[in-house]
C-alpha cells in the first residue's frame, strides 16, 4: 500500500494533520491507530446506562486561540461553559481554585480582597525565581493553604514531591484574592455541542482522501506501507525502542460508579449535590488530602445532558509501566533532560514529524495540539507540495 502520509495516532494532532493535508493539499493520508476508537485522551462515550462520560477524564476546552476556535468550529458547534470546581477536605467542601470565597470558608466569616492579600503578604514565602512547584505555590500563599491544597494532591498525582516538579505544574492553578471562581483561565471555555467523538468523526468524514486503521500498532504494518512522510503522535521514546531508556510517565486508573434517580434519592446524593439527577456539587471535586483518588468527575454537570441516572468517574493516579497508557509527561528536569536526547535524534529524520503531547513530551492541553498541528501541516505543505493549496 502506498500514502503521501502515514500517520501514527487519531488524537487531536493526528486528525488535525489528516484533515489539513488532505482538504487543503489534496495529499492521501493514512492514520494507524492502536485503539479501537478515534479521539485519542480527548475520547467520549455514552456508558452503558446512556451517559455521556469522558473516556480519559475530564477535558475541558479552554484556548485564547481564535485560530484554533476558527478552525474546529468548522466541525462543531460549542455549549459555551464556565467551569467550576470544588475541593473536598476536612469533611467539608471548599472553592478551589482558591479565591476569596475559600478564604471566607476558611475565617468562618465575611471578608474582603485586601484582608486576604493582607493575610497573603504575611505568610507568602518570596522567592524570586521559584525553581519547583512548591516554591511557586508558597511564594504565593504560604504553607497553611499550600498544605491543605496542594502538597498531598500534588504527591497523589505524581507520585513525586511538589519540590521535584516544574514550578508550571502547580502553576497551572490560578490564585485571586477577587470572587472568580473559574477553574480555568481562558476567555474561550466550552464543549463540543454533541460530544468529542461527534466533532472527530466530522473531522474525518470531511477529509477526502484520508483511510484509518484502527486496533493495529505502527510496528505492524510500518514495513508494509510506502509513504513519504511519516508523522508519529505516540511516546516519542517507543519510537526509538527507548534506545536512551524509557522516559517516565504518570498513568492513571478510571473507576466509574452509576447511579439510577432511585439510589440518589434513597442515599440523600440529590441534597448534598443540590439538584436532583447529581451526585455531587460541582463538575468536579478534587480530593486532596485522605483518599486514595485526586478527583471525582461528574461530567453531566458540563454536558447539560438530561438523563435521570447520573455516573462519576473516580481518578486514581498510578506509576506508568508497560502496557499502562503513558497518560502524563513526567515535568521534572531529570526527564527533560533525557527527553532532549531523543528529541535530538527526532531532528535527525527529515521525514519524520513528532507531533502532539507524547512525541514533544510536553504538558499540552488539547487547543496547544491542535495549533502545533496546524502549524506543523503548513510546514509539511510548503516541503512536499509548495505553491499548492486546493481549500
Ligand atoms: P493523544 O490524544 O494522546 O493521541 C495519541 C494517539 O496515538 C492515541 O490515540 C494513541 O492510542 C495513539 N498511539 C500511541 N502509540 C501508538 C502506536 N504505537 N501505534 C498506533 N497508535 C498509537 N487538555 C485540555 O485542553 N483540557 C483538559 O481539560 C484536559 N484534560 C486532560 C485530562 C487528562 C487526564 C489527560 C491525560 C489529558 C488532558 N488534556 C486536557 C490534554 C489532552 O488530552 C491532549 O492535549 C490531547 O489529547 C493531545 O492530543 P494528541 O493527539 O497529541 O495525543
Ligand atoms: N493541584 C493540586 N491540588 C488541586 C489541583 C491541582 O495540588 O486541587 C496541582 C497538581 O500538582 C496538578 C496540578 O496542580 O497536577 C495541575 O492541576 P490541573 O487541575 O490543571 O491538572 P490536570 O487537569 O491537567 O490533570
Amino acid at each position: 500500500m502506498k500514502t503521501d502520509f502515514l500517520i501514527i495516532g487519531a488524537g487531536f494532532s493526528g486528525l488535525t494533520l489528516a484533515e489539513r493535508l488532505s482538504n487543503s493539499y489534496g495529499a492521501s493520508c493514512l492514520i494507524v491507530e492502536k485503539r479501537a476508537d478515534i479521539g485519542g485522551n480527548a475520547r467520549d462515550e455514552y456508558d452503558r446506562h446512556g451517559v455521556l462520560i469522558h473516556s480519559y477524564g475530564p477535558h475541558y476546552f479552554r484556548t485564547d486561540s481564535s485560530r484554533v476556535v476558527e478552525y474546529l468550529s468548522r466541525f462543531t458547534e460549542w455549549t459555551p461553559r464556565e467551569f467550576s470546581i470544588l475541593s473536598y477536605s476536612g469533611g467539608r467542601y471548599w472553592n478551589f481554585p482558591i479565591n476569596l470565597n475559600t478564604f471566607e470558608q476558611l475565617l468562618g466569616r465575611t471578608s474582603t480582597g485586601e484582608e486576604f492579600e493582607k493575610w497573603l503578604l504575611e505568610r507568602r514565602i518570596p522567592v524570586e525565581n521559584p525553581a519547583n512547584s512548591e516554591e511557586f505555590i508558597v511564594s504565593r500563599i504560604g504553607h497553611q493553604l499550600y498544605d491543605q491544597f496542594f502538597r498531598n494532591y500534588t504527591r497523589k498525582q505524581w507520585g513525586r514531591e511538589a519540590k521535584e516538579l516544574d514550578p508550571s505544574v502547580c502553576g497551572r492553578i490560578p490564585i485571586r484574592t477577587d470572587r472568580n471562581d473559574r477553574y480555568l483561565r481562558e476567555k474561550f471555555q466550552a464543549l463540543p455541542k454533541e460530544g468529542y467523538h461527534s466533532l472527530f468523526r466530522r473531522m474525518l468524514d470531511a477529509s477526502e482522501g484520508v483511510e484509518l486503521l484502527t486496533n493495529t500498532d505502527f510496528r505492524e504494518v510500518i514495513d508494509r506501507i510506502q509513504h513519504r512522510h511519516l508523522i508519529f503522535t505516540g511516546p516519542v521514546d517507543e519510537y526509538f525502542d527507548h534506545c536512551y531508556g524509557p522516559l517516565p510517565y504518570r498513568s492513571l486508573r478510571f473507576e466509574q460508579e452509576h447511579f439510577t434517580r432511585n439510589q440518589l434519592q434513597d442515599t440523600h446524593r440529590e441534597v448534598i449535590a443540590g439538584k436532583a439527577g447529581f451526585w455531587q456539587p460541582a463538575v468536579q471535586v478534587n480530593y486532596p488530602n485522605e483518599e486514595a483518588f485526586t478527583r471525582i468527575v461528574e461530567m453531566k454537570h458540563a454536558t447539560g445532558q438530561h438523563c435521570a441516572g447520573t455516573t462519576i468517574v473516580r481518578e486514581y493516579p498510578e506509576e506508568y509501566s508497560p502496557g499502562k497508557e503513558p497518560y502524563y509527561p513526567m515535568p521534572t528536569a531529570a526527564a527533560r533532560e533525557l527527553h532532549t536526547k531523543y528529541a535530538r535524534k527526532a531532528a535527525q529524520l527529515p521525514h519524520v514529524s513528532f507531533v502532539g503531547r507524547l512525541a514533544s513530551y510536553r504538558y499540552l492541553n488539547m487547543d496547544q495540539a491542535v495549533g502545533l498541528a496546524l502549524d506543523e501541516a503548513e510546514r509539511l505543505a510548503d516541503l512536499y507540495f509548495p505553491g499548492r493549496r486546493t481549500s
